[in-house]
């Protein structure tokens, strides 16, 4: 019933730190953005102990606390930050469509969507209580390779990612040993060979992650398995990092965005637009190579300030 049909004029999708500057932005310009905070609201870094890469915060702070002020920050501008997920959209005819739990149907003027991408895990028990402890398991060596400076660290994934994190931790750690599950990498050659030639980077082929070892607190080594021989051994180590991929969450937009083979949204070079108008991405859910907190920030800024500026071309089109 139409009446029960809500009209926003700028809708935001997501509640990590694309979605929040988007927010900010975009309520600073009068657009009453409305903000649903998805599955998990503040998004991957409320997964994450420690930032200290963002800039603002000289001492570092804890990603849930950076994410709460981060909604305080949009709240303090009138952002309608609403707990709930979005489960369908249209985005076929010139009123965006968006349907909140396959119930309540919002028509919007502009969409944001800043729904990220969600890290793979392997899914091991011991994996999944270090990750939750806090207690040396990553998903990302950018931001926590820091707290295991002059430790040695286990690394799984033999992609691109896993080779340029393998690397980076390389040059923190005392020692990198990446295990790979199969006889050869699936990434670049020149990633692989850059690895490779890292003298503090063991490589172990063929070999997989039978359990996290830890003390109840934190990761004191990893047990692996060769899955030729089926030899097992124990590796020594502080910090387990998994490189094994992202999923971004951009599913329900399939149908109407230009997504690449991963489902990465595919933006249009430089902007924050999607192939249909009035429809931006910011965040991880189109990036599947920087994926860092700031540059999230950035690109919502940037998003919001692509829908203002599509919102005012409507509203006062210029003669051509
Ligand atoms: P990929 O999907 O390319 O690689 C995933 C890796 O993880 C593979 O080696 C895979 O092994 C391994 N893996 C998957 N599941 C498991 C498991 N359960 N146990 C052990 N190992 C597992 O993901 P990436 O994140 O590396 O890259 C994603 C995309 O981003 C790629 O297109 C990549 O090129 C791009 N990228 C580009 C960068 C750049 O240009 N600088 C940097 C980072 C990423 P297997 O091969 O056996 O399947």
């Amino acid at each position: 019933m139409s009446e029960q049909i809500e009209k926003v004029k700028c809708l935001i999708i997501g509640s990590g730190p694309a979605g929040y500057t988007a927010a900010i932005y975009a309520a600073r310009a009068n657009m009453n953005p409305v903000l649903y905070q998805g599955t998990q609201p503040g998004g991957q870094l409320t997964t994450t102990t420690e930032v200290e890469n963002y800039p603002g915060y000289p001492n570092g702070i804890t990603g849930p606390e950076m994410m709460i002020e981060f909604q305080q920050q949009a709240e303090r501008f009138d952002t309608d930050v609403r707990d709930g997920w979005i489960t369908k959209v249209d985005f076929s005819g010139p009123v965006h469509k968006v349907w909140v739990h396959d119930e309540k149907e919002i028509h919007c003027e502009t969409v944001i969507i800043s729904t990220g991408a969600s890290a793979r895990y392997l899914g091991l028990p011991s994996e999944q209580k270090y990750l939750k402890l806090g207690g040396g398991v990553s998903a990302c060596a950018v931001c926590d390779g820091f707290f295991y400076k002059n430790q040695e660290v286990v690394i799984v994934g033999a992609g691109d990612s896993a080779c340029e994190e393998a690397h980076y931790l390389s040059k923190l750690c005392t020692k990198v040993t990446m295990l790979v599950r199969r006889d050869q990498f699936r990434a670049s050659k020149i990633m692989e060979a850059r690895v490779r030639n890292t003298k503090n980077i063991e490589i172990l082929l063929n070999t997989e992650t039978e359990e996290v070892l830890g003390d109840g607190q934190v990761v004191t080594g990893v047990k692996a398995r060769n899955n030729i021989t089926g030899e097992i051994f124990e590796i020594p180590a502080t910090g387990f990092f998994v490189a094994i991929g992202h999923i971004p969450n951009t599913a329900i937009f399939k149908d109407y965005l230009e997504l690449d083979e991963t489902g990465y949204i595919i933006n249009i070079p430089g902007t924050s637009k999607t192939n249909v108008e009035g429809v931006f991405v910011s965040g991880d859910a189109a990036d599947h190579v920087y994926r860092q907190a700031v540059t999230a920030a950035g690109t919502g800024c940037m998003a919001a300030l692509d829908a203002e500026r599509y919102l005012a071309a409507k509203e006062s089109p210029v003669e051509a």
